[in-house]
């Protein structure tokens, strides 16, 4: 009989946090001696990760779901949607187990069940770094799991629970592994940035055999000292995030902050009940710019929310003019199960918030291409991404993997996937830029 490692399937699904839960039961499944597999045909079962914040993301992963059962028969779902336990058994009664998002335990616990551990596992065969779903120069860092806040909109609190900062030793000696192991960006994440240690006091920890509190001016600093590239996610415009603005200026981490701002009339972020809604944030935005000119501000947001008046709808387009934001995401409000905002009155019809949603968009769209036009001719640093025979493309200090734009590099045959290179811009469109060789 052959005593070859059981193989899991594994299909991970949603946002980078999702992806991080994947790559923590992938580097356990490994360190347990499992071999993963590439099909469903020579999985021994499959696990899937979901996602379930939207109705679209409801219904990818319940086909996913679907087409893992059709194709392997034996199914572990984890995630977000596992946290609505009943709408995945409705669907698909005969899954082996459901759990919600990091449940790394239970995860474990069913796939015990179902395919039971290999003897001997080969613990030595993990790196350090773990498993990683992201291209080998850049990671992920997971920060902390939850959030205290209870938007009105959202239901993570209720899938994920209230913060929960990782020890920031262990944060910190994740992200040397993955720095020793090739990676040349880290990307800092969690639900609440600006929240991160609130939960432990700020508690002092240990890295490297010197005491770092554990909070976010103190986790940037210290990361800065790896020397690769940080960006900062999902920050929240609390007085102390001015803090990491002077770190920015002098190019320990980059220029560079995502700051989900959703609205900006003071009635509207009230009923989302945003975090730091009461802050100035068009002053905060200019003072950033003073101390660090280059900064690059991201910041997504909702249109049509309810009760959103015309003149709501204005003020926003108002701030959009003055803050000038350098990237932007938006989406009409739609409503999600189990958020408080489905019982606000005075919803609005979807054809307002698509017209809304419309204008919105034009003007940023004009905003963004005026400011790419703005760097044709400067020279810049860009991160290889990917290269083929012929031309390479990768980013700048201004584009998050994924979400932002790209830098097409003419002429790049040369260069591999990590690598730095200096540029000089030569062409822009609304989102991305086009650059040659720098002299
Ligand atoms: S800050 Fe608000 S939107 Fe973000 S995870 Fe927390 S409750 Fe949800």
């Amino acid at each position: 009989m052959s005593k070859a490692a059981p193989k899991i399937g594994f299909v991970s699904l949603g946002c980078p946090k999702a992806a991080s839960d994947s790559e923590r039961i992938l580097t356990q499944l490994r360190a347990e001696g499992y071999s993963i597999s590439g099909s469903y045909d020579e999985a021994d079962l499959v696990v899937v990760n979901t996602c379930g914040f939207i109705d679209s993301a409801v219904e990818e992963s319940l086909d996913a779901i679907g087409e893992a059962l059709a194709e392997n028969g034996k199914v572990i779902v984890t995630g977000c949607l596992g946290a609505k336990g009943d709408v995945v058994r409705t669907t698909h009664p005969s899954v082996l187990a459901v759990t919600g998002p990091h449940a790394l335990e239970e995860v474990m616990e069913a796939v015990h069940t179902h395919s039971p551990k290999p003897h001997d596992p080969y613990t030595d065969l993990v790196p350090p770094q773990g498993i990683r779903l992201t291209p080998q120069h850049y990671a992920y860092l997971k920060i902390s799991e939850g959030c205290n806040h209870r938007c009105s909109f959202c239901i993570i609190p209720s899938l994920r629970g209230d913060l929960v900062s990782r020890p920031i030793g262990e944060v910190m000696q994740e992200a040397e592994n993955l720095v020793n192991s090739g990676v040349r960006e880290l990307l800092v994440i969690s639900q609440d940035t600006s929240a991160y240690g609130v939960d432990v006091k700020y508690r002092t920890g240990f890295w490297g055999g010197r005491p770092v509190k554990t909070r976010m001016t103190e986790l940037a600093s210290a990361l800065s000292d790896l020397d690769v590239w940080v960006r900062l996610h999902y920050v929240y415009p609390y007085p102390h995030v001015d803090e990491v603005i002077p770190l920015m200026a002098d190019g320990k981490v980059l220029p560079y902050l995502d700051v989900p701002f959703q609205h900006a009339s003071p009635r509207i972020l009230k009923a989302m009940k945003r975090p730091a809604s009461g802050e100035n944030n068009l002053a905060r935005i200019s003072a950033w710019r003073e101390i660090c000119p280059d900064i690059t501000l991201r910041s997504t947001f909702i249109v049509g929310f309810p009760g959103e008046t015309e003149s709501d709808f204005e003020q926003l387009l108002e701030f959009m003019q003055e803050a000038q934001l350098d990237r932007v995401g938006c989406f009409t409000y739609s409503a999600v199960d189990g958020a408080s905002a489905n019982a606000l009155p005075d919803q609005v019809p979807e054809e307002v918030k698509q017209e809304r949603l419309a204008r919105f968009m034009e003007l940023q769209a004009k905003i963004s291409a005026d400011k790419l036009q703005q760097k044709i001719g400067q020279t810049m640093q860009v991160l290889v991404d990917a290269v083929d025979e012929e031309n390479a493309v990768g980013r700048s200090a201004a584009d998050a993997p994924e979400i932002d734009g790209v830098v097409y590099l003419e002429g790049g045959a040369g260069l591999v996937p990590g690598d730095l290179v200096e540029v000089e811009i030569v062409d822009a469109d609304e989102h991305d830029l086009w650059a040659g060789p720098a002299d």
